[in-house]
Order: C-alpha cells, then structure tokens, then sequence
C-alpha cells in the first residue's frame, strides 16, 4: 500500500470561525482503497476538515488534490459530482419520504417528463442489496431503524457514485450487530477501489476497520501511520499529548458520614453475602473480571434486581430493595454500563433526557412545566459543557461522551447523594473521559458518594480511595489507596 499514488492529498489547510481557529495547517493524504480513520478529541477539528473536503465549508487556506487536481467545492452537491460523499453524524434523510425517493432525492429518473418510479425502485433494491440491507425500498424513512437510515444514506452515496466516503462517527447509535453489517459494507467499498475516511474515537473499531490513522489535535494534524503495530497508548499519547494516568486529577476531598450501608446483600448463586460502607465525598472503586458480579452488586443495590437477603440503607434510611424508584428518592442514582439500552431514551431530545428522573420537579398539578423542564436543562448543558447544538437535539446523534453527560446531568438533576457508576467512560474519547473524571471531582466536593466500576486500572488506581475486588460474586476484599496497586487487584480479582 505504500507505494500507492494518493488519491487525495489535503496541505496547509487554515478554517477559522468565529472566536475558533478550527483548523490550523491540517493536512491528510489518503490512499485508494483504503480505511483512513481520522481520530482526536472532540473540538480537534475532524468534521471541519472533512466538510471543507465535502464542499460544505470553504477553507480560509490550503490545497486539496483529489487526482491529482487541484479541486475547491463551494456546496456539497459541486463534491458529490466529483465523487466525494460524506455521511454526517446527523443522518440527513427526509422522513416523510421513502427510501427509493430518499435515494434519488434531486436526481429523480424520468421517462416521458414523468418520474419513473420503476426505475427508482429496481436501482434502489439493487444498491440496497449490495449492503446487504433487506429494507423494501417503498418504505416510508420515518419508519426505519437508525442502522437501516444509515445503510440508505450510504446506498445514497453510491447511488452518486461516491469515490471517496467520508463516514463521521457512524456507529455511535449502533449495536454490535449493526457494526459488524456496516464494517462489511465498508470493506465492499474498498475491494471497489473506493476509500473511507471515517471519523471515529473508538479504539476497537478503529483496529478492526482501519488501515491507516491520522491523528489530529487542536486543528493540527500530528500524524499519520499504519494501524498495524501501532498502540492504543500510543494514539492516546498522539491525541492528547499526554497519557491518561498523568490528567486524572484526583481530589482530596474529607470524607462526612456514611451514607451507603450495604449489609450481608445476597443474590441466589450470582452475590455471597456483602457488606461494606461508603462516605460522603468517597470513591469506592469496584475492580473485577467481567462476569465477577460488578454490575450484578450495583444493580442490585440500585433495587433494579430483587435480593435474595440483605439490607441497604441510604442516608440512614432502609431501602425496600428491588424498587429504583424507593431508591431515586432516597437519593441513589445509577449510571449504566450500556447507554443505548439502559440509560438514555435515544429518540427523545436531550432536556428530556435530562428531566427523565427529576419530573416532579417539572410536573406541576400533573402537567409538564415545559419552561422549567428547559430550565433545567439548559443549567445542566452549560455546567457540564455539553456540546449540543440545540437543547431539542435527538440524543441519537451526540457523540458517547456527549450522551454521557447527559445521563450525568440527569442524575445531577435529581440531586443524588450516591451514584453507582458502571464503566462510565466505555467506548467515549479521551478528553471527554477527562471532562468526566472532572466531575466526578465536583460530585465528590459537593459531598456525594460514589461507587465506581470500571476496568479502567488508571482510572481505578487514579480515582478511587479505596478499591474493593471481586471474584465469581464475591466481594475478595477492600484495599485502601495506598495497598491498591495493579498488581494486588489483579491478584484478587483472579481470586490467586
Ligand atoms: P471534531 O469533529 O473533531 O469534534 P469540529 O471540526 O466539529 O471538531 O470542531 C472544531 C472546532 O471548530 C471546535 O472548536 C468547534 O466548536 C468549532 N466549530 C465547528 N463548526 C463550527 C461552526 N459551524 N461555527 C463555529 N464553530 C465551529
Ligand atoms: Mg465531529
């Protein structure tokens, strides 16, 4: 591949917005056929590159060749003709209409003066069946799941006979399933010669999809190499300029009264009994393998699970247990592992995401205070810098950080005085993992308490005051801070 001509060859390129210099001499090179994936924090300028690529944005300076010409689109249809087709991270389709329509939307076929809605629909079963997509092709876009929207957006992108796919952060609101299709589609795509830029901040898609990486960070670009042999720690390091372990800012915080109890809870073959306490203002770090009974324990402290055995008291009050809604209004809150299945409601809009567990806050006489709903919600956006562009945006089309912030500010929202944590920064970027860790400090400053799983070992050894360790379901031991090494966790998380 390396002695490949590049195919496009982006240099010098400046874009400056408003109080942003979004783009600062950003270049990329891209090679036929391949899986190019641009990578970087939020904010580092990945999608400005792409648009002005695209013809959405014009750049304020810079070349881009695209075979070996010297090309400048000044809207997206001009770089459509041209062959370059980009996929936003906000689908682009027209609800009301069907597929085949959405396909040929602006190049309807005709036949005597007359839309040939034949053709259409034999091109679009055709295209669609390329992607291995078994949508009927009349059927109205409202009516499709996110993943089948997408696969139209990209039998769309053929249909123009795109040369070049720009894909930006497609499978955020993907389930595994949905990545393996999409990812098959992909390599289709390159067996034909044609590349994909794709944006993504997900390490394992990145390895399993990519050939090369380009690294950006503040507009620059910092790099670009093979994917294979080449480190997460290492693009960790290029994205950010620092490790991870070195921008955990742990907080010490005084501890006040115990405010979780958790006394001999047992669940028939999965939890032995447990018992341990946690302070106001402690992070309890929960270490284990999967499948040792992490999620199991805070679930069922959460009361989203019956107990078998066992008491749980919150603020000194006892929780019937196997009630969340008994245990939100003593003050427990529980951000999920899986926030496309458990924590958010992806079709709904962001403040409504946000008020989800406090609406008697904004349901007054029965009715939703639609004002104060807003209010709430946009308190929340701005101290937890939630990039949104609108408070009504669907949850679906935020990036993972983005949608974590939400599940925080809604539980912020709420006013939680302990908040069960389950790998809270899976699969979101490394800077808004920082954002994260960040208030996870505040939490602890205003007095709340949280119990933290993760597999993340930095964030555990960084975080936590303590790190309790499980094992098949039983809770091995606590290890205070200055015992918690990597080696010592694994020891008892391997139960040796
Ligand atoms: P990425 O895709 O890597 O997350 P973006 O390219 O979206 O980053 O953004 C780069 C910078 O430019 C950010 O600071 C962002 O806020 C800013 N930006 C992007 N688009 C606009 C716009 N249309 N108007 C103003 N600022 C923008
Ligand atoms: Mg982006």
């Amino acid at each position: 591949m390396a002695n490949k001509q590049p195919l496009l060859r982006m240099t010098g390129i400046h874009k400056a917005f408003p109080g942003v210099q979004a783009l600062k001499d950003a270049e990329i090179e891209v090679l036929p056929g391949e899986v190019h994936v641009l990578l970087g924090e939020n904010g580092a300028g990945k999608s400005t590159l792409m648009k002005i690529l695209c013809g959405q944005y014009s750049a304020d300076a810079g070349s881009v060749l695209f075979n070996d010409e010297e090309i400048r689109p000044t809207n997206p249809s001009e770089a459509e003709r041209l062959g370059l087709v980009m996929i936003h991270q906000e689908l682009n389709l027209v609800p009301g209409l069907t597929v085949a329509e959405n396909i040929y939307l602006g190049h309807e076929p005709t036949r005597g003066g007359l839309i040939n809605s034949d053709t259409m629909r034999q091109g679009s079963l055709e295209l669609l069946r390329a992607l291995r997509c078994d949508v009927d092709p009349n059927t109205q876009v409202s009516q499709l799941s996110v993943a089948q929207q997408q696969l139209v957006e990209i039998a769309r992108a053929l249909r123009r006979k795109a040369r070049l796919l720009v894909m930006d952060e497609p499978t955020a609101a993907l389930s595994d399933a949905e990545i393996e299709a999409l990812f098959e589609v992909i390599r289709d795509l390159c067996r034909r010669g044609v590349p994909v830029i794709y944006i993504s901040h997900r390490m394992k898609e990145i390895f399993a999809i990519g050939d090369r990486v380009t690294v950006m960070r503040d507009g620059r670009t910092v790099g670009t190499q093979e994917i294979e042999g080449t480190e997460v720690s290492e693009l960790i390091r290029m994205m950010v300029g620092r490790t991870i372990a070195e921008q955990i800012p742990k907080r010490e915080v005084p501890f006040g009264d115990v405010v979780l109890e958790v006394k001999d809870l047992a669940l028939g073959g999965v939890l032995s009994p447990i018992s341990f306490s946690l302070r106001s203002g402690e992070i309890l770090g929960v270490a284990g393998l999967m499948g040792s009974g992490r999620t199991e324990l805070a679930r069922a402290i959460f009361g989203a699970d019956p107990i078998d055995a066992g008491e749980i008291h919150v603020g000194g009050r006892a929780l019937p247990g196997g009630d969340p809604a008994a245990s939100i209004a003593a003050g427990l809150g529980f951000i999920t592992e899986d926030r496309k299945q458990q924590g958010l409601v992806l079709q709904c809009s962001v403040v409504e995401n946000i008020t989800l567990t406090c609406l008697d806050d904004v349901a007054s006489l029965g009715l939703l205070d639609l004002g104060a709903e807003r209010n709430i919600g946009r308190h929340q956006v701005e101290k937890l810098h939630i990039q949104i562009a609108s408070l009504d945006q669907e949850i679906v089309n935020l990036s993972g950080g983005n949608q974590q912030k939400v599940v925080l500010a809604r539980w912020l929202a709420a006013r939680c005085r302990v908040l069960l944590f389950d790998e809270p920064t899976r699969g979101i970027d490394v800077g808004a993992k920082v954002e994260i860790y960040e208030l996870i400090g505040e939490l602890v400053e205003q007095g709340v308490a949280i119990f933290l799983i993760s597999s993340e070992m930095p964030e555990l050894l960084g975080l936590a005051d303590r790190v309790a360790v499980m094992h098949e379901g039983t809770l091995q031991a606590i290890l205070p801070r200055a015992e918690a090494t990597q080696v010592r966790i694994m020891e008892l998380a391997l139960a040796r």
